[in-house]
C-alpha cells in the first residue's frame, strides 16, 4: 500500500435524528458553510441531515461544493415499502448516502445481508457511499474485533466491483466509541483500517483497495481529530456529535485540512 497516493480527504457530519426544526438545521448548515468553503480545495465535506431537512440543506449547499447525504437508503427502487426512501429518491439532491450505521444494525435490527443490499443498490444509482463496520465493546473485549469488522466488510462487497471503489468509502466505527466519548486508540483505528483495506483488496482488487477512501469514526472532536487524521491510510472521519456545533465541526474540517496539506 506504499505506493498509494492520497486522496482528497473526506469529512462527514452525521447528524442522527437532530435538529429537531428547519430552522435549526439551517442555522447549522450555514454555519459549516461559512467555514468548509475556505477548505473546498483540500477537504471534502459531507452533510448528512434527517430526511425531512434535506431538500432545505440542498437549497443552501447548491454550488457551494458541500456534499449532500442521507443517513440510510431502501434497496429497491419503487414499490409497497412503507416508510422507505429508494437511493434513486435520493439522486436528485444527494452525492452520498450512509449505509450500515451501528445505530440502525442494532436499534432496527439491520443485518448484513440488508447492508450488502442497499450498498449495490445505492452505488447502483451512482451515489456514493459510506459503509459503517464496527466492532461491539464484548467483540473487542474478547479480541474478535478483526473477525468481526472483516465479515461486515466481505458481506457488504458481495455485489460490488472495482468499479465502484472511487464511489465507495468505509468508515471504521467502533460501536463502543460511538456517541461515548471514549474514542478508539489510534493505533487501534490503525491496524483496523489497514484490514479493511486488505479486506478490500481481497473481495474486489488491489487497485480498489488503494482507492476506496476509509475513514475513523467514533467520539472525535476538535481535540482527537488530528490523532486519527495523520495516520497512514486514513482518508478522513465520520463525526456524530461534534457535527451538530457547527464551531467544533468547522476546527475539525480546518484540522483536516491542514494535516492533508502536508502529505
Ligand atoms: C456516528 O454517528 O457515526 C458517530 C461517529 O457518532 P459520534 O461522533 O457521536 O461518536
Amino acid at each position: 500500500m506504499s505506493s498509494r497516493v492520497s486522496p482528497m480527504p473526506l469529512v462527514a457530519a452525521n447528524w442522527k435524528m437532530n435538529p429537531n426544526s428547519a430552522d435549526e438545521a439551517l442555522d447549522l448548515v450555514r454555519g459549516v458553510l461559512s467555514v468548509a468553503r475556505g477548505h473546498a480545495d483540500r477537504v471534502e465535506v459531507a452533510i448528512f441531515p434527517p430526511f425531512p431537512w434535506l431538500l432545505a440543506v440542498a437549497e443552501v449547499l447548491a454550488e457551494s461544493g458541500v456534499k449532500l447525504g442521507a443517513q440510510d437508503c431502501f434497496w429497491e427502487p419503487s414499490g409497497a415499502y412503507t416508510g422507505e426512501v429508494s437511493p434513486a429518491m435520493l439522486k436528485g439532491w444527494c452525492q452520498w448516502v450512509i449505509v450500515g450505521h451501528s445505530e440502525r444494525r442494532i436499534h432496527l435490527g439491520e443485518t448484513d445481508e440488508m447492508v450488502a443490499k442497499k450498498t449495490a443498490a445505492a452505488l447502483g444509482c451512482d451515489l456514493s457511499v459510506i459503509l459503517c463496520v464496527g466492532d461491539r465493546i464484548e467483540q473487542y473485549e474478547a479480541g474478535t474485533s478483526d473477525q468481526v469488522v472483516a465479515a461486515q466488510v466481505k458481506a457488504a462487497l458481495a455485489s460490488c466491483s472495482a468499479d465502484d471503489s472511487a464511489r465507495l468509502v468505509i468508515a471504521y466505527e467502533p460501536v463502543w466509541a460511538i456517541g461515548t466519548g471514549k474514542s478508539a486508540d489510534p493505533e487501534h483505528a490503525y491496524r483496523t483500517m489497514r484490514l479493511i483495506r486488505k479486506v478490500v483488496g481481497e473481495m474486489i482488487g488491489a487497485g480498489a483497495a488503494k482507492k476506496v477512501r476509509v475513514l475513523y469514526g467514533g467520539s472525535v472532536n476538535s481535540s482527537n481529530v488530528e490523532s486519527y487524521v495523520e495516520l497512514p491510510l486514513c482518508d478522513g472521519c465520520l463525526v456524530g456529535g461534534a457535527s451538530l456545533d457547527a464551531d467544533e465541526f468547522a476546527h475539525i474540517v480546518k484540522v483536516t485540512a491542514e494535516v492533508y496539506g502536508h502529505r
